[in-house]
């Protein structure tokens, strides 16, 4: 399964997933950690990518256009592995306090993807005119609110990761544990 990460701190990611379980699936090749660095497509010569909010309110938010360009991005390396434009679309959840609280059953349907791409937002957020282009799914982990939504992303890495198959050991099975059809272990 390929993790796309859209960031303002990729080594945040990169540094929290290569480790323990999951660094060695990635080593295996059964997963990838594709962290990309939002900055890297600010289009103005600060590299700045925070604004004001479009129709006014507190905060900074998120510029729509970064995001933009680095999903596009991220969407043309996954059209040009599979040699063409994908029909099914893209999962792409961002990260909110706002949205649907994750849990087991959603980590399992979101294993089901060959590709996921997680949004993580700053400031107050992110630009809404980009999240209704993009977005197909709104998460949260929790009813508190953190500072960024890179410990979201890698909450759902981790869960997500142990549902694919072969990154577990036999030994340590995923299929009789705590949450499996709504019962503890
Ligand atoms: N102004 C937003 C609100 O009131 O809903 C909170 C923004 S928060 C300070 C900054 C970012 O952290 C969010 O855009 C989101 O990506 C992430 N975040 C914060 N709390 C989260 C949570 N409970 N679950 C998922 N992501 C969260």
């Amino acid at each position: 399964m390929n993790f796309h990460v859209l960031t303002l701190f990729p080594e945040m990611i990169e540094q929290g997933v290569n480790t323990s379980i999951t660094g060695r699936a990635i080593n295996n090749g059964l997963l990838s950690i594709n962290a990309v660095n939002i900055r890297d497509y600010a289009f103005n010569k600060h590299n700045s990518v925070d604004d004001y909010p479009y129709g006014g309110g507190a905060g900074m938010l998120m510029q729509a256009e970064p995001v933009y360009l680095a999903y596009e991005a991220v969407k043309e390396q996954i059209d040009k592995r599979k040699q063409e434009p994908q029909k099914h679309p893209l999962r792409v959840v961002y990260l909110s306090p706002q949205g649907d609280v994750f849990n087991q059953k959603r980590a399992e349907e979101l294993a089901q993807e060959e590709d996921l791409v997680l949004l993580c937002g700053h400031y107050e957020g992110i630009d809404e005119r980009v999240l209704e282009e993009i977005v197909t799914d709104y998460v949260s982990i929790g009813d508190y609110v953190l500072t960024g939504g890179e410990l979201p992303a890698m909450v759902m890495i981790d869960t997500i990761s142990r549902l694919v198959p072969g990154v577990l050991h036999n030994d340590v099975s995923a299929e009789f544990e705590s949450f499996q059809d709504n019962l503890l272990e």
